[in-house]
C-alpha cells in the first residue's frame, strides 16, 4: 500500500523564555545583580514544531495550550511565523507557560518552570488527524494526555514519534503505542537503566530507538538494524534546543517518506547548524540552508569508528 505525504502534528507545551545574563547563578537567599534581559519563544513542543515547519514538512500543525494573556500572543506569533498552524486550547484561568533563565558567565544556567498552562491539555483535545501522518510528542504536558494521544493515533494508523523528555518514568504500557523513540543518553538511562548505549537500546520494545549523544552524534536501532550518524563537526556556540530541532527535523523528514539513515543525517545536520546560533527557535535552520551546508559536508569514517566504539556496537 502506498502512503501519501502527510501532515505533522506536534502536541506539547509552549513556553516564554525569559533570560538575564549574570556574572553567576544566585545561590539559594542571594540576589544578583544581572545585566541583559530578553523574551524568547521556546518549550520542547514549540521548539519541535518550528523545527518541522522549518524542514520543510509539507504541513505542520501544532496543538498547544496557552493562557489568555500577552505571553500568549507572542508564544502564537512565533508559531504562525514559522510557518506552523496553531491549534490553541485556551485555558484562561492558567497563566501561559513561563521558563525563568539565568545565565552566568561561565556558561552555567539555573532555570526555573512555571508550566502554568501546559497542564491544561487533556486528552479530550486531541483534534481529527484527518491528513496526519506523524504525531510528535513530549513530555512537559501532562503524562496521562501524552500516553492517550499516542494510543489514539497508533488506533487510527498514524506514526507516534515520542521525544521521551525531560527524563522520568514513563506510565505503564506507554511505550506500546510509540514508532520512533528519541532520547538523550540521561532520558535513556532513566527509562533502561544503565549499560553501554547498544545494550540499552537492545531493552527497548520500541520498533526504531534513536539516541542522541551530543557532539558525538546518534544511534538508531530500527528492529535489528544499526544506523550511526557521527555529530557534524561545528564551532557550537549555544546547543539549547539541539535536541528539538533534531527531534522536529527527523519528524519532517519521516513524514516524506525519507529513508532513516537520510532523515537521522539531515537531522544531525540541521541541529549542528542550530548549535552555531543562538537561540533556541531563532537558531533552527531553514530546509535550504541545510540541503546546502549538508552537500559541502564529507563524512568521516575516523568519527564513525569513534562513535560506535563509544556506543558498544558490535
Ligand atoms: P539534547 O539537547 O536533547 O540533550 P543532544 O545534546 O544529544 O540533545 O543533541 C542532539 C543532537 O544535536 C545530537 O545528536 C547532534 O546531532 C547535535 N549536536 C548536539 N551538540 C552538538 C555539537 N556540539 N556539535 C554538533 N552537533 C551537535
Amino acid at each position: 500500500m502506498s502512503r501519501s505525504v502527510g501532515a505533522v502534528l506536534v502536541a506539547g507545551s509552549a513556553n516564554l523564555d525569559f533570560v538575564v545574563r549574570a556574572s553567576h547563578v544566585p545561590a539559594p537567599g542571594e540576589t544578583v545583580l544581572g545585566r541583559e534581559f530578553a523574551t524568547f519563544p521556546g518549550g520542547k513542543g514549540a521548539n519541535q514544531a518550528v523545527a518541522s515547519a522549518r524542514a520543510g514538512a509539507v504541513s505542520t500543525r501544532m496543538l498547544v495550550a496557552l493562557g489568555d494573556d500577552p505571553q500568549a500572543r507572542v508564544l502564537e506569533e512565533a508559531l504562525v511565523d514559522a510557518g506552523v498552524a496553531a491549534q490553541v486550547v485556551r485555558v484562561p484561568d492558567l497563566a501561559s507557560g513561563t521558563a525563568f533563565i539565568c545565565l552566568s558567565d561561565d556558561a552555567e544556567n539555573a532555570i526555573t518552570v512555571a508550566p502554568g498552562a501546559n497542564t491544561g491539555l487533556r486528552p479530550h483535545h486531541l483534534p481529527s488527524l484527518r491528513g496526519v501522518s506523524h504525531l510528535l510528542l513530549q513530555l512537559e504536558t501532562p503524562l496521562d494526555t501524552v500516553a492517550t494521544f499516542a494510543r489514539l493515533a497508533r488506533d487510527a494508523g498514524v506514526r507516534v514519534v515520542l521525544n521521551a523528555a525531560p527524563a522520568t518514568t514513563l506510565p505503564e504500557g506507554m511505550l506500546d503505542s510509540v514508532d520512533v523513540l528519541v532520547v538523550n543518553e540521561g532520558e535513556l538511562t532513566a527509562l533502561t537503566g544503565r549499560g553501554t548505549v547498544a545494550a540499552q537500546i537492545a531493552r527497548l520494545a520500541v520498533p526504531c530507538v534513536v539516541v542522541t549523544l551530543g557532539e558525538r552524534g546518534c544511534v538508531a536501532r530500527r528492529g535489528a538494524e544499526l544506523f550511526l550518524q557521527p555529530a557534524f563537526p561545528v564551532d557550537a556556540v549555544d546547543t539549547t534546543a539541539a535536541g528539538d530541532t533534531f527531534c522536529g527535523a527527523l519528524t519532517a523528514r519521516l513524514s516524506e517518506h525519507a529513508g532513516l539513515a537520510d532523515a537521522l543525517r539531515f537531522a544531525s545536520a540541521a541541529s549542528a547548524l542550530a548549535c552555531t546560533r543562538l537561540g533556541a527557535q531563532a537558531s533552527i535552520p531553514a530546509r535550504t540552508d541545510v540541503d546546502a551546508w549538508l552537500a559541502t559536508q564529507v563524512d568521516d569514517p575516523a568519527r564513525r569508528a569513534a562513535l560506535a566504539v563509544y556506543c558498544g556496537t558490535p
